[in-house]
């Protein structure tokens, strides 16, 4: 018994060890088809149109604009959401330029690391000609660094889509037509990182990932959760097909068992007819970040198509979120300083001034002298913000200066000796 509990425990921190790009797609996708059954047939008409879209089909859309056809090189604008419960967590500008500068060297395969793609599997490789840039105005036209910094009294994110809403902790999203919203936190613990696929709600559309493996900031990772993650919000599948031997839906990408884990070397045979085995450095498997590295033709081509006319990402073609010249910015609004009315000297003997400072003035209002006994003794129209009121014929005693529609809390009272 002992023997098979520490086995276990191996096996464990051998699966940990080795977890470097678990994602949790299938348990997400299941989630969200569970709380809106509708989805399926949602997801069915995406998958149909990923299958048979052809590049550069031009039809009208039916309100006379012209509809674009899926350039060559397709520039996404970037929001990054950043949600930190410690200050470590509120990472510094440069890794994330950091890792989107990787992440757009990961979509072009242009790495170092395809010098170790073995020979047979090098015909495949995509530049896939999707690039990805901080936004540079915001959903209401105002100059953004397109970097949204929030504290968040949550300490680990699951994969809930809390992060993706600011009234329960996270931060809202921004137009997923016009944006990739990617949102980085700390995540519980095994949880690298999720991707909605295309279909879904808008508030919840785009990319967490843990804020550990984001960028480049520590040992092995080397920011490809982001990329792995990406690929799920370009209608990618893992490329085992999440099932034994399963289907991706990508014709060049081999048929594998199961995910690869660690760094695997040499042909991994797993489904017995493919050439030379599994296509491990795919960034589409389980393997460790320093040993994937790759897309097909076959995923570059089902992610360009997401943006073809009538796709679901085809909007993002129209965004100007980094073309667009922002809006200068409001001009602050001066704080109002609140009206203060007062009687002075006081007591007096001849002459009581009122005085009036802050925000508004009382000028052509009525002003009314009143007897402790509430009798009228004078009226008049203020016509100075430093007003002098004759009292010298006033009997002694204690008066009250009531102004007509001043909105005064305080009565104001002044003593004639
Ligand atoms: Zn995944």
């Amino acid at each position: 018994m002992k023997r098979l509990l520490l086995a276990s425990l191996a096996l464990l921190l051998a699966y940990m060890g080795f977890a470097q790009n678990n994602c949790r797609y299938q348990e997400y996708q299941q989630q969200q088809l569970t709380a809106n059954p509708g989805l399926a047939a949602i997801y069915d008409k995406i998958e149909q149109f990923t299958r048979t879209a052809q590049t550069n089909i031009i039809a009208g859309n039916g309100n006379n604009a012209a509809p674009l056809p899926v350039p060559d090189n397709i520039t996404i604008p970037v929001v990054v959401h950043i949600l930190y419960n410690q200050a470590s967590q509120n990472i510094a500008e440069e890794r994330i330029l950091a890792q989107l500068e990787s992440l757009n060297k990961d979509f072009e395969a242009s790495t170092a690391d395809m010098a170790k793609l073995p020979v047979y599997f090098r015909p495949f490789v995509a530049n896939v000609g999707i690039k990805f840039q901080l936004a540079k105005v915001d959903p209401k036209g105002f100059a953004t660094s397109g970097i949204v910094r929030k504290y968040t009294g949550i300490q680990n994110f699951l994969y809930d889509d809390r992060v993706k809403n600011s009234s329960r902790g996270g931060d809202d999203a921004w137009d997923s037509d016009k944006y990739l919203n990617i949102w980085v936190c700390n995540t519980v613990s095994g949880l690298l990182g999720y991707s909605s696929i295309p279909g879904g709600a808008k508030e919840i559309d785009g990319v967490v990932i843990n804020t550990g493996v984001f960028g480049l900031g520590t040992g092995t990772n080397k920011g490809r959760t982001l990329v792995h993650e990406i690929g799920h919000w370009l209608n990618l599948r893992h490329i085992w097909g999440d099932g034994y031997c399963g289907d991706d839906y990508v014709d060049d990408t081999p048929k594998q068992q199961m995910a690869n884990r660690g760094c695997p070397s040499g042909e991994k045979k797993t489904c017995g007819s493919t050439a030379h085995g599994d296509m491990y450095m795919n960034f589409m498997d389980f393997t460790d970040d320093a040993c994937m590295y790759m897309f097909t033709f076959g995923q570059r081509q089902r992610m360009r198509n997401q943006f073809e006319i009538g796709g679901p990402r085809h909007a993002l073609l129209y965004s100007t979120a980094i073309t667009a010249l922002p809006l200068p910015a409001p001009i602050p609004v001066p704080e109002e300083v609140p009206m203060q009315v007062s009687l002075y000297p006081n007591p007096t003997v001849n002459t009581v001034i009122l005085q009036t400072t802050g925000g508004q003035n009382l000028l052509g209002k009525t002003a009314k002298l009143f007897t402790q006994t509430g009798q009228l003794v004078q009226s008049f129209i203020i016509q100075s913000n430093r007003q002098s009121i004759i009292v010298s014929n006033l009997k002694n005693g204690v008066y009250f200066l009531a102004i007509e529609n001043a909105g005064l809390t305080t009565p104001l009272r002044f003593v004639k000796q």
